[in-house]
């Protein structure tokens, strides 16, 4: 397996555990078989649902014959650690007779966020099971090939891949699920993920016939058939077209790919080419970066730590002179030229120079003020810098910002120019998450979702866009997809920041010549900041 371990990683919360949820779909339960295979997992059920409390997760194992939801036994330990958790199996099923195959595999589920498989199972079939030693090499290039289809490499799973974003390629219902086709009995993809296309197909005779073809036409998987074929305007990867349900569209095109281990059946010696580890990337399963590719520089783009509890920035710095070759590792930082990239890297050394999000804190006249992280009460600005309308404590957590905070009165109008994030309260309850802005709640009905935030606090109206993180983030208890309840898409109206005198003013100017003197010998950060506020109160 070492293959696999050296070729595909996934960025995941170290201390999250799996938590597997058995889902009733059709509202029967649903069950192992006497024989201990996971039948729930082949009926490609996709419901799935995580719970990646961080801390508290759990999977539970097996529930036989049972009612599972609610009514079903108490849920298990769940398993520590795990990125994947793959069922194998080595049972005679009906499907291992029927068509003479070794092994099957898919996922079991996805975690609700990116739709990554967390989930899989693979049965190996005893009687096509080879122990002749000339016959390993084979067998163990079928399990490979099992535990790729059930990391991604799946026509069901096509209408749930991502894109580098973390943007379902596929539009979704507000019930978060693509459209289901009741013919292919799978979900249905978008031309972001597979195109069909009509060949001309030459024939003997020297006739030419049309032949429709399906390809995958994810970024990297294009990139890699282009440079495969020599040919810059193919437009994707053919997938195979015969071979019965399972096979079809599940593989490479055998007729243009043959050895290659993903294509439908083993014919010889198999080998896993760029293209399959393109679509496992083009997956877009990255859950979380651990590294970041924002130059720090001013003003800040500020982001949310790896936890999602701290504001942040990238630490990514420019170098006076290039880092040693073996920590040179970025091939494109936007904005940075090409001659430059070498002299890029983390500000920490010890991190191999690898650039990650870091909390930062403010100083005044080199004395510690505060810190961002979100969930200490004491770091909570004063309000009248509180530009992104934000509440630190123990209930908080970091969420991104769409958009820069506007503050307004009537007749004068600032924004900061650090943002992207900031700290916000939420808490849980059997509707999912709610984030609070000034004692005013907004409902997070799906991830990703943008909340028009408008409120007044002290005579000034604060408005911006937050963006809703996952429920399952950080509630222990979220509601499945289909039990949200509708994207409530009433507009609200921001408040009118004219309705209220701003009797304020003339204290804030005070409070701003006052603060003048002092600024000289803060950070540049506050220099700069004191510099904006005044210029935008100037420009109101
Ligand atoms: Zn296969």
């Amino acid at each position: 397996m070492s293959f696999n371990d050296s070729n595909l990683s996934v960025c995941i919360l170290p201390t999250s555990t799996i938590y597997i949820y058995l889902y009733c779909s059709t509202g029967r339960p649903i069950e192992m078989l006497a024989d201990g295979v996971l039948e729930y997992c082949s009926l490609m059920i996709l419901l799935y649902y995580v719970h990646c409390d961080f801390q508290q997760c759990k999977v539970q194992y097996f529930r036989t014959g049972r009612l599972c939801g609610s009514a079903g036994p108490p849920d298990g330990k769940g398993v520590e650690g795990a990125d994947f958790v793959l069922y194998v199996s080595g049972v005679t099923t009906e499907r291992c007779g029927q068509e003479n195959i070794v092994a099957y595999a898919a996922y079991c589920q996805l975690e609700s966020e990116l739709d990554r498989p967390i989930a899989g199972y693979a049965n190996l079939c005893p009687n096509m099971i080879s122990t002749q030693p000339q016959e390993f090499e084979g067998m163990l290039s079928t399990v490979k090939h099992e535990i790729i289809h059930a990391l991604g490499f799946s026509a069901g799973l096509f209408a749930f891949y991502h894109d580098d974003d973390g943007k379902p390629l596929t539009p979704r219902f507000a019930s978060g699920l693509p459209a289901f086709n009741e013919s292919l009995g799978l979900y249905q993809w978008s031309d972001a993920v597979i195109r069909k296309l009509t060949r001309l197909w030459d024939i003997r005779g020297g006739v030419m016939v049309r032949h429709e073809v399906h390809l995958l036409v994810t970024p990297r998987v294009v990139e890699e058939a282009r440079r495969h074929f020599g040919c810059p305007i193919l437009e994707g990867m053919e997938l195979e077209n015969q071979g019965g349900m399972g096979t079809e569209l599940n593989h490479w095109e055998k007729r243009l790919l043959e050895n290659e281990a993903m294509t439908g059946s083993h014919t010889q010696n198999r080998v896993f080419s760029r293209l399959t580890l393109a679509i496992m990337e083009d997956t877009g399963r990255k859950v979380v970066t651990l590294y970041c590719d924002t130059v720090r520089a001013t003003p800040l783009q500020l982001t949310c730590r790896q936890d999602q509890l701290s504001v942040a920035v990238c630490n990514l710095q420019k170098y006076p002179k290039d880092l040693p070759l073996d920590y040179q590792y970025f091939d494109h930082i936007p904005e940075v030229s090409v001659m430059d990239l070498a002299s890029y890297g983390g500000a920490v050394e010890i991190a191999d120079y690898c650039p990650f999000s870091q909390e930062f804190s403010w100083h005044l006249s080199g004395e510690y003020q505060r810190n961002s992280y979100c969930r200490v009460q004491e770091n909570q600005p004063d309000w009248w810098r509180n530009y992104g309308a934000e509440q630190y404590g123990p209930d908080s957590v970091c969420l991104y910002q769409k958009t820069a905070f506007v503050m307004e009165q009537c007749t004068r109008r600032m924004t900061y120019p650090d943002w992207g994030s900031g700290c916000y309260k939420i808490s849980c309850s059997t509707q999912g998450l709610t984030v609070w802005v000034e004692d005013t709640a907004y409902q997070c009905v799906s991830t990703g979702q943008l909340l028009s935030v408008s409120v007044r606090v002290n005579d000034w109206v604060y408005n911006g866009v937050l963006v809703c993180p996952a429920c399952s983030d950080f509630c222990s208890a979220c509601p499945l997809p289909q039990q949200l309840p509708p994207l409530n898409t009433t507009k609200i109206i921001p408040i009118d920041p004219c309705s209220s005198s701003s009797s304020l003013v003339v204290t804030l100017w005070l409070l701003l010549f006052n603060f003048i003197p002092v600024c000289v010998e803060l950070t540049d950060w506050l220099v700069d900041w004191v510099a904006d506020w005044l210029i935008g109160w100037l420009a109101g």
